[in-house]
This record gives C-alpha cells, sequence and structure tokens, in this order.
C-alpha cells in the first residue's frame, strides 16, 4: 500500500462503514446511493480531517515538533479535529478564525464547532473578514514565528494550494485502499463517488488514491467556496503533488478527471440556499443522516440534482462521501425554528 510509506499518528476509529441509504434511493427513484461513514472516524465527533490529520501530524512529528496552528472558519470542522488531536497527543495547540460568514444568527458564533473548540481549550485567535486565504495563512506564520520565540516548535497546517504540500490529502489515498478493499470484498460495483471539495485536499487524495490503484471510477467534486475553474485548477494542482508524494507521474491526472460542479455554491461559503435545506432534510428523514449547511449538506444538494436529471441509471451504484460536520447544524437553528 502506498500510502504506508508516511509517517502517520493514529487518531481515527477505521476502517469507517460503507452503508447503504435504501430509503433515499427509494424515494429518489434513481440509483442505489451508498455512503461511506467519515462522519464516524471518532476523535471529537469525527470528520474527513481526522485521516488528513493522521498525516499533517505524521509528518510533523518527523520534523521534531511539539506545537500546531492552524486556521479556519468560525465553525470549522478542521480547527475542532485539529484541536481535538493536539489534546489527545499532548501538543500545544492555537487556532486562527476567520469570520468568513456574515449575517448569521449568534448560535453560529456560539455553538456547534466554536463550543467545541472552547470545551477542548484552545487559545484561538481571530481573523477578520471573508476570504483573504493567504493572509490568513501568513497571520499563522507570523505567529508561529512568536512561537519559536518562545521555545515551541510549531508546525502550521495552511489551508492554501500555493506553494504547500498536502500531506493531509495521504489519508484519503488510504481512504480509497479502504473503500475499494470493501467494494472487492462485497463484489460492489461502485460506478461514481460524491464528495464535497473545499481546500481540495480531500478530492485530490481520492483522486491520487483511485489512480494509484488503477481504479477507473469518475469522481465528482461539488465546491463549497470557489466557482468550478478556480475549484478544477486547485484540485489538479493539489492531485499532481500528491502523485509526486507517491512516486507516480503526475501527468496521470488531467483536467478531465477533475468534475467540479459548483451548481450548489450560492448564496456563498456557509450560507443555506432552498438546495441545501432540502437535502439535509431528505437525509435526515429518510435515513437518519446527518448532514451539515456547509459541505454535506451541498453536496448531497448537488448528487440529488444530477439525480434528477437523469445523470445515473437504477442499476448503478454511487458512493456518496459524508465528510462529516454535523456539529455546525448547531449553528443554524432556523433550519427547524422556521419549520
Ligand atoms: C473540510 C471539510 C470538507 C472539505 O474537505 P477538504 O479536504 O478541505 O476539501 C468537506 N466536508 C466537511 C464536513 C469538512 O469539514
Amino acid at each position: 500500500m502506498l500510502s504506508k510509506k508516511f509517517n502517520k499518528v493514529q487518531l481515527g476509529h477505521l476502517p469507517t462503514p460503507l452503508e447503504s441509504m435504501p430509503n433515499l434511493s427509494k424515494r429518489l427513484n434513481g440509483p442505489n446511493i451508498w455512503i461511506k461513514r467519515d462522519d464516524t472516524t471518532g476523535l471529537a465527533m469525527g470528520g474527513n480531517k481526522v485521516r488528513q490529520l493522521e498525516y499533517y501530524f505524521g509528518k510533523a512529528e518527523t520534523d521534531g515538533c511539539n506545537a500546531v496552528l492552524t486556521t479556519g472558519a468560525v465553525q470549522s470542522n478542521h480547527v475542532r479535529q485539529t484541536i481535538a488531536a493536539a489534546r489527545k497527543l499532548g501538543w500545544y495547540v492555537e487556532a486562527q478564525l476567520e469570520r468568513r460568514v456574515e449575517g448569521r444568527k449568534p448560535e453560529y458564533n456560539t455553538s456547534g464547532n466554536a463550543f467545541l473548540d472552547k470545551l477542548m481549550g484552545a487559545k484561538l485567535h481571530y481573523y477578520p473578514v471573508g476570504e483573504d486565504e493567504h493572509g490568513a495563512d501568513k497571520a499563522m506564520y507570523d505567529r508561529a514565528e512568536e512561537l519559536k520565540e518562545e521555545g515551541y516548535k510549531p508546525y502550521v497546517i495552511p489551508l492554501g494550494a500555493v506553494g504547500k504540500t498536502p500531506w493531509g490529502s495521504l489519508g484519503y489515498v488510504e481512504c480509497m485502499e479502504e473503500l475499494i478493499s470493501q467494494s472487492t470484498a462485497t463484489g460492489l460495483k461502485i460506478d461514481g463517488i460524491v464528495v464535497p471539495t473545499g481546500s481540495a485536499n480531500t478530492h485530490a487524495g481520492i483522486l491520487a488514491g483511485l489512480t494509484s490503484l488503477g481504479a477507473d471510477i469518475p469522481v465528482y467534486g461539488f465546491c463549497v467556496r470557489r466557482d468550478k475553474v478556480a475549484q478544477t485548477e486547485r484540485v489538479l494542482t493539489k492531485t499532481r503533488k500528491v502523485l509526486q508524494l507517491l512516486g507516480l507521474d503526475e501527468s496521470l491526472v488531467t483536467e478531465d478527471l477533475v468534475n467540479c460542479e459548483d451548481w450548489v455554491l450560492e448564496p456563498g461559503y456557509g450560507q443555506l440556499n432552498d438546495a441545501t435545506e432540502e437535502a439535509i432534510e431528505l437525509a435526515a428523514f429518510e435515513d437518519a443522516i446527518l448532514l451539515d449547511p456547509t459541505y454535506t449538506g451541498k453536496s448531497m444538494a448537488g448528487l440529488i440534482g444530477m439525480i434528477r436529471d437523469g445523470a445515473f441509471t437504477e442499476d448503478q451504484n454511487i458512493v456518496y462521501l459524508h465528510t462529516g460536520g454535523a456539529p455546525a447544524l448547531f449553528g443554524y437553528p432556523e433550519l427547524v425554528e422556521e419549520k
């Protein structure tokens, strides 16, 4: 297994189950929807960052670090899971919360992930507005310099795509090894994989993982923050870096393998829309699957839209990768208050 070449720490409850969503599949009259339960990776309510952090902390350990810094939105699942990983491993941790989403209810700032961050007791910094990814990363690197002066050996987990090695994507190379062995064991032929895509670490790991396994399965990535053109570029760049890490030919990934969709993005990152609300409600009502407003609700809305557009046949098997995020639901009380 290619992912075994790299140092990692053990954080997750793995492998995660691959389950069916019989009721939603029936309701939509479309393909068989399967769900890879990466919302159940454990570690302080789980999610896709747990697999990524196993490799980020592995790299940081190799580099001799003892402190970690990261950044994310106020309701970032990544920040919550990073703090949890640091707590479990006994590392010093600081996190920066970016005020990316405007006009939210007060609960957005106090509940869900924001609540859990405080409960686990990390030192938090705030980064003013929105979409300045480079500025947000730079603020953390500056803070890391200060921590060095205090005697720490800090490791920064950046979110940006430029010039950084996406170590965390190795967690999704490993996830594909897991998924393909589950499908082989059960005789399930997978006809497509649907995933939300943000920093693109997950999407890139999936593409590199499938490529390394020689598995020819289309992957549909629903972007939650950028348009299709920008996200396609980002996914390509990161996938090439992961292929390089694995010692594979980076030209194995081409633009037409990326399949980024952006039609559930509006009105913006962390903002609900009708399709997303419907997807969250349907998944909860039909199969007791809890999705979130920022990532999984949007990618499920995308899958539902594709099914209604007749993109799949009834005998096909589509795997929806559940990347977690349900704690953020508590920051969106209007999902039920208005009912
Ligand atoms: C971070 C996150 C994603 C996006 O994953 P990336 O690796 O950043 O692209 C998707 N879903 C949830 C719930 C997340 O927290």
